[in-house]
């Protein structure tokens, strides 16, 4: 039996339910792209976990507390002791979110013609890699790719193809191996503790820096102690040190597992680059002991972060995504299995078949549902990660999927339920679903403007 939520209410928010005449012509408004809806317009919205936390009475107060200063603000040394703590690192840079994190340490580490591998990049990573002349390149194992294919830790970086990447195009091509934990592009798949030591080990006997993409590290440390053999005992706060041992340094978006709705880290070893970092950081986010956040976000996040690596929170947590998980497997709707961290990914190549990728079926599958339900999720397929040859011709991306990303400690499993019902209903009628045609997109990052029409 699942353990009830491990916290009660103290503030709500009423929610708006538009009836579907009105949410086809706010979507049709938007050019079928959800990202350009209201959020007052969505009814359970989906779209991410990041920066839609709901934070605890003690995240709050702490923020009341917090003496706002240019220099030196308490909120800094908070900061410190937490990343100290959780992550065993002394040296770090705060930032507004991930992606200024990916820019600042890019910039620092990669140049024009470099590759920087992967298990597999998020959009931002690979847009960032990408923006300072590098080569964003996926290692992850084949298995990734197969969706009904149930792995423990279908994270892995396949570390045959990472030996023999590094051999073929030289180390001194890499200035940095990464490693995403949990694997969101690939389903919020975990990593495991050996994969980590592993990769960590090839890396170091090329004199390479191993950096974790560690959005969601205590996720990640949930499944190793829910499925590696040795760390059940284990605390998550125990499982998290020993993961951040193995790297020279992290990125980190605190809008996921921070519990905030702003901010984020550089965790480095080296206080050469530590220095390199900041004086970057101090041109485009800020001084280093604010990082371009009021001060009361870096006393949230240190808070949050403490929450985040508790058991109870993790186990409620992860039951949420299964629970939805579990009602869409028993009404056989396709989804990655196993189930992630964070969300459930929907396999639009076998929700929609007759949909080719080149008419985007994972984002014509997130347009109605919104349209039948009001729920916004997210695609993750040809839109968000699909290329264009030199004719201009679609390269479809690897996996097409729509993903429903679970808000933490915001929706209840009712809310779920009806969130269950609702793609149950839409796989039910999926013959109704037709392609679409994309009429704009910008290069990097384009699906968050892109346009769409019906075929
Ligand atoms: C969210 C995310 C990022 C980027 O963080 P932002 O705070 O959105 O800029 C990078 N990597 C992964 C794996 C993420 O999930």
């Amino acid at each position: 039996m699942n353990e009830p939520e491990p916290f009660k209410i103290k503030m709500v928010e009423p929610l708006k339910k538009l009836d579907k005449e009105e949410r086809r012509k706010k979507i049709i408004d938007a050019g079928f792209n959800v990202f350009k809806l209201r959020s007052s317009d969505v009814y359970i919205d989906l779209l991410t976990d990041s920066g839609t936390s709901s934070m605890s009475d003690e995240q709050w107060s702490e923020m009341f507390k917090t003496e706002q200063a240019y220099a030196g603000s308490d909120s800094y040394y908070l900061l410190e002791e937490t990343v100290k703590e959780i992550f065993g690192f002394d040296k770090f840079v705060p930032v507004h979110q991930g992606r200024a994190a990916e820019n600042i340490l890019f910039s620092v580490l990669v140049n024009d013609g470099d590759f920087v591998p992967n298990n597999m990049h998020f959009d931002t990573t690979k847009a960032n890699v990408k923006h300072k002349g590098g080569t964003p390149v996926n290692l992850v194992r084949d298995e990734a790719y197969d969706i009904d294919k149930k792995v423990d830790f279908k994270g892995n970086l396949d570390t045959i193809k990472l030996r023999e990447f590094i051999e073929e195009k030289g180390a001194d091509k890499i200035p940095v191996i990464m490693l995403t934990v949990t694997n969101n592009t690939g389903g919020g798949q975990p990593v495991s503790m050996d994969n980590i030591r592993d990769v960590s080990e090839i890396a170091h006997e090329y004199d390479l820096p191993l950096f974790l993409d560690a959005c969601r590290f205590a996720e990640n440390a949930y499944f190793i102690k829910e499925r590696e053999k040795g760390y059940s005992d284990k605390s998550i706060r125990e499982i998290v040190k020993e993961l951040f041992s193995y790297a020279d340094g992290f990125t980190f978006s605190a809008k996921k597992e921070g519990l905030v709705n702003i901010g984020g880290l550089i965790g480095v070893r080296d206080e050469d680059l530590q220095e390199r970092c900041e004086n970057l950081g101090i041109i485009i986010e800020g001084f280093p002991t604010y990082g371009g956040m009021a001060c009361r976000e870096l006393s949230a996040m240190a808070k949050g972060i403490e929450e985040a690596t508790t058991y109870e929170y993790q186990r409620y947590r992860h039951q949420q995504v299964q629970f939805l998980a579990d009602r869409l497997i028993e009404a056989d709707v396709p989804i990655i299995k196993p189930a992630g961290g964070h969300a459930v990914f929907i396999d639009a190549k076998s929700f929609l078949p007759n949909v080719p990728q080149e008419q985007f079926p994972a984002q014509a599958l997130t347009v109605q549902l919104y349209i039948e339900s009001g729920i916004r999720g997210v695609e993750l397929g040809t839109s968000a990660f699909g290329e264009l040859d030199k004719e201009g011709n679609i390269i479809p991306a690897e996996m097409e999927t729509m993903r429903l990303a679970i808000p933490r400690r915001v929706y209840t499993l009712n809310q779920l339920n009806y969130v269950a019902e609702s793609v149950i209903r839409l796989y039910e009628n999926r013959e109704t679903i037709k392609g679409l045609k994309r009429t704009y997109a910008p290069k990097l990052l384009g699906h968050f403007k892109a346009e769409f029409a019906p075929l």
